[in-house]
């Protein structure tokens, strides 16, 4: 689903990513780690290409940025990402945040996108806060809701960059909750975060990054259990 092959990207002098290697298959599911400032979120914007890779190649369901001009669009139709922050519109109800993409740039008839959003709102616990607006919720309802939101838009691939480490602890159950769940179902997912818990049950494999560079990849009993790098010992001393 996801090729990087020897990528790289630079913000003026720093150099971000360096030489990243990683495939995705359909289905997986991979947790990225590492200390802040490693390249994490970098990494997973070259997704969906909200940060554009400077060298190397970076196919995502097969198609690379390069492959015409509508080609980053059409990456962007099968990739859905949620963040840590401002994942829904304020101004917008539940419901209209979730219909809001299919209806206006996708064209999908009202009647069927509401009940497509009202599909996946159930499936994220989240039907009987329809109407509701942002700021009527608790963060972790926000995030479920922007989880669905998501959804609405069919995407083959999902994203997460950190989308529990605003919440509070019970928030943060049942979004990885969701997350479980969504992996279940087969979803592709590449998942920043902090949750070991989570990773080491739900990931296929761990990526674990320093200094701009993927260190090691490892199933996570492998991960966690015996880590072949010194700085993913350290890494794991401090957050386990
Ligand atoms: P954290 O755990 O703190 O979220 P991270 O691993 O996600 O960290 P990135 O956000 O990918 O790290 O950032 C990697 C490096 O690239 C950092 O040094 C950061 O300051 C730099 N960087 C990221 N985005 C930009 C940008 N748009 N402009 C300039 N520098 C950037
Ligand atoms: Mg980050």
């Amino acid at each position: 689903a996801v090729v990087f092959e020897r990528v790289n990207r630079h913000f003026g002098a720093y150099h971000a990513l360096r030489d990243i290697d990683l495939t995705v298959a359909r289905g997986e599911k991979i947790v990225v780690c590492g200390p802040s400032g490693s390249g994490k979120s970098t990494l997973i914007r070259c997704i969906n290409h909200l940060v554009a890779p400077q060298s190397g190649r970076l196919a995502v369901c097969g198609i690379a940025a390069r492959d015409g001009r509508d080609a980053v669009r059409r990456i962007r139709d099968r990739v859905g990402m949620c963040f840590q922050h401002f994942n829904l519109y304020p101004h917008l109800s539940v419901l209209d945040n979730c219909t809001l993409s299919p209806v206006h740039t996708y064209r999908v008839p009202r009647a069927k996108a509401r009940a497509t959003a009202l599909e996946y709102l159930a499936r994220v616990g989240m039907e009987d806060q329809a109407g509701k607006y942002p700021a009527q919720l608790s963060g972790g309802q926000q995030q479920r809701a922007a989880i669905a939101r998501s959804l609405c838009m069919k995407p083959q691939i999902m994203l997460f960059d950190e989308p529990t480490s605003a919440l509070d602890p019970e928030s943060v159950g049942e979004v990885l909750g969701v997350m479980a769940d969504l992996s279940q179902a087969g979803m592709t997912m590449i998942v920043v975060t902090h949750e070991m818990g989570f990773a080491r049950e739900v990931a296929d494999r761990i990526v674990f990054m320093d200094a701009g560079r993927i260190v090691e990849i490892a199933p996570p009993d492998d991960f966690f259990d015996n880590p072949q790098h010194e700085r993913s010992r350290r890494f794991l001393e401090r957050v386990a």
